[in-house]
């Protein structure tokens, strides 16, 4: 049996080796490295699999992010609520521009920004909410996009972890992940589920005037060159990651349904096992699984587990250990434990399993037999 592993980068190249090589050495060969044909091709692809009117490439994730918020015209003290159950990159670009980031808890089923919550921090302050589409499924985007209407708030999606889900909304019509909002990002870090050889990121959007004001943003504040219109950054893509990306993308909905058949064999596994819950599906979304996470029931010792799977050879993770509004930077004077029960328990009761596109049946048959044999002796 292979090497059982979190994410499996290298099996998964050995089977697109030939066509990322080319991709790679035409790059080089046209010595176009930063702007250049490939990123063009790249996006134009990307816009057609998204549906959306604009795909912009940046450096990274969190740049999109930064950069989505930079073209909203938000003015210092502005509230951005986003939930506490997240990796740090929402909140983080929501303090470094001067906003002030408000907490929100998650559902305890889907782990995405709760709704109702949500309306609870609503202030006259409040500007926008940046949901985060957690571990590969959409948010409640129907709820959340009403709310945010009902308020006049911009609607920014976090689609680092979702790219190629797919949301129903109740009249039927059918939108991809970080294409419901005013604007979307994603992160094509490597082990995401379009992920290039190095980082990189894009945003979405299908508003024509937004989408210019982010373009000139990621370039350093200019329309026209040596012009600068506004303060802006340095944010784009290389051709050599734009080169992985373009091939990557023809598979993306083949790796999809390769991590839903591996989540599918974790759900028949676990069904059995009282003391293990499987992801909530939301009706209204598929899942992508960028993450298998599952919930232990309280009576077993999660780190106990951990460092036992590891021992057999079963990699886990924990994401995320501790919630965003008990961290140091973020936690502020305002910020206590028990203020989001959700997350706080989520945070020490979900732990990750191996999940990614490459891994076969042998591999999940021990995966499954060592979590259900050592999740028995891990009680506490
Ligand atoms: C990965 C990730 C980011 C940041 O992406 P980078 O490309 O690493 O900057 C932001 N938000 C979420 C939810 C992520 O998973």
């Amino acid at each position: 049996m292979r090497k059982i592993q979190m994410v499996d980068l290298q099996s998964q190249y050995e089977q697109i080796r030939d066509e990322i090589n080319r991709g790679i050495q035409n790059v080089i060969e046209s010595a176009e490295f930063v702007k250049g044909g490939k990123i063009v091709d790249f996006q134009h692809h990307l816009e057609t699999y998204l549906g959306v009117k604009h795909v912009i490439p940046v450096g990274n994730g969190t740049d999109a992010l930064q950069i989505s918020l930079m073209a909203l015209g938000l003015q210092s003290g502005d509230e951005v609520i986003t939930p506490t159950f997240t990796f740090v990159s929402t909140v983080e670009v929501i303090a470094l521009l001067g906003l002030k980031p408000v907490f929100v808890d998650v559902d305890p089923k889907t782990f995405c920004m709760s709704p109702q919550s949500v309306r609870n921090a609503v202030s006259s302050r409040t500007k926008a909410i940046i949901p985060v589409h957690l571990f590969g499924q959409n948010a409640d985007m129907e709820t959340l996009l009403t709310i945010a209407k009902e308020h006049n708030l911009f609607v920014v999606e976090d689609a680092c972890q979702s790219i190629g889900a797919e949301y129903t909304f109740s009249n039927g019509r059918q939108v991809k992940s970080g294409c419901m909002g005013m604007v979307g990002c994603t992160s094509f870090f490597p082990s995401k589920n379009l992920g290039c050889y190095g980082d990189g990121g894009a945003i979405f959007t299908n508003n024509d005037a937004l989408a210019d004001e982010i373009r000139c943003i990621a370039n350093h504040g200019m329309h026209k060159r040596y012009h600068y219109d506004r303060i802006g950054v340095n944010s784009r893509l290389d051709s050599i990651q734009a080169a992985v990306l373009d091939v990557k993308l023809n598979y993306l909905d083949s790796y999809i349904a390769s991590r839903q058949r591996a989540a599918a064999f974790y759900d028949a596994a676990f069904s059995r096992c009282q003391l293990i819950t499987a992801p909530a599906r939301n009706p209204q979304s598929t899942h992508v699984f960028h993450q298998y996470t599952i919930q232990l029931a309280e009576s077993i010792d999660r780190d106990a587990l951990k460092a036992a799977l590891n021992e057999k050879g079963v990699p886990a993770m924990i994401y995320y250990p501790i919630p965003l509004h008990l961290q140091k930077a973020y936690s502020g004077e305002v910020y206590k434990f028990g203020d989001f029960p959700v997350a706080e328990r989520l945070s020490t009761s979900v732990i990750s399993l191996p999940m990614h596109t490459e891994l076969d049946g042998e591999q999940l048959q021990c995966i499954t037999d060592t979590v259900l044999s050592l999740v028995e002796q891990c009680k506490r």
